[in-house]
């Protein structure tokens, strides 16, 4: 049984060595697919929300924030969206 994280790696390596066969290319585009969609998941749920009562505490924003995460109840861009923006070093 191999994991999701494992079978991904190995289908990319296979795609990045050029000798991907034609139903190994259809699962990784299955996989890519997937991740897709539990990406826009996690980012539908982390939305900012409209409680103007509440106050920021502690964040880093320097004053920019506007309002709380819904998701996490952190302050807006929260550090889970902001980790699916940040693109990590190749
Ligand atoms: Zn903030
Ligand atoms: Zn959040």
């Amino acid at each position: 049984m191999t994991t999701q994280p494992e079978r991904l790696h190995h289908l990319l390596d296979r795609a990045r060595r050029g000798v991907i066969l034609p139903a190994e290319g259809e699962a990784l585009a299955e996989l890519v697919a997937e991740l897709e969609a539990r990406i826009e998941r996690v980012r539908n749920e982390h939305t900012p929300g409209h409680d103007w009562s509440w106050k920021s505490f502690g964040c880093t924003h320097k004053g920019q924030h506007k309002a709380q995460c819904v998701g996490c109840g952190a302050c807006h861009p929260c550090p889970t969206l902001t980790a699916l923006d940040t693109q990590t070093a190749p």
